[in-house]
């Protein structure tokens, strides 16, 4: 996806039903949601996953703000796309968004809690918030990552969910593959 759009910008088509919702309805959902933006944010890694399920690969994805919510960059894991078993959501996420000065500002977004090989990815480089899809399929390093005082937000979005418990049933052996299981 291209740099610089807004995480609003970017999942428009949620924020249009956004806008059709009036009245007592769209006050008490605003008041169930307390960050709506973390929502928006997560819907731009759903799409980078959803584009990696169609292209035959693991429906994972990933995407960088800025704290205001601005774009840096997105991507999705390409393990089976492109043979390469270190292109996870998150590190396409990171070499899209380019050379960064300081991450300690930036948020890691991802559909799915983050390896370990991506928690050591967020640790290295500073980033201070992460918002994860779900940690049901697989809970990864967000332990560790908290016991570091790393902000971890679990959307527990039952879309993520099932978009990737789906092919797990499917396709078990490339799963284990991805997560180092034998
Ligand atoms: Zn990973």
């Amino acid at each position: 996806m291209k740099r610089g759009v807004t995480a609003t910008e970017a999942s428009h088509g949620i924020m249009q039903e956004g806008v059709a919702l009036t009245g007592r309805l769209a006050t008490s959902i605003m008041t169930f949601m307390p960050n709506p933006d973390h929502a928006a944010m997560l819907q731009v890694a759903l799409e980078e996953a959803r584009r990696g399920l169609a292209e035959g690969g693991i429906p994972i994805g990933a995407a960088i703000f800025e704290s205001a919510g601005k774009l840096i960059g997105s991507g999705h894991n390409r393990r089976v796309q492109n043979g390469d078993p270190s292109m996870h959501g998150e590190t396409d996420a990171f070499r899209n968004a380019g050379r960064q000065r300081s991450y300690r500002k930036l948020i890691m977004v991802t559909t799915l809690a983050p390896c370990w090989y991506c928690s050591g990815l967020i640790r290295q480089f500073g980033f201070q918030k992460v918002i994860v899809g779900e940690s049901r399929t697989f809970q990864g390093g967000i332990e560790w990552l908290r016991s570091l005082g790393i902000n971890v937000v679990d959307l527990d979005s039952s879309e993520c969910v099932s978009l990737l418990s789906e092919y797990v049933r499917k396709n078990p052996a490339v799963w284990n593959e991805d997560i180092g299981e034998e």
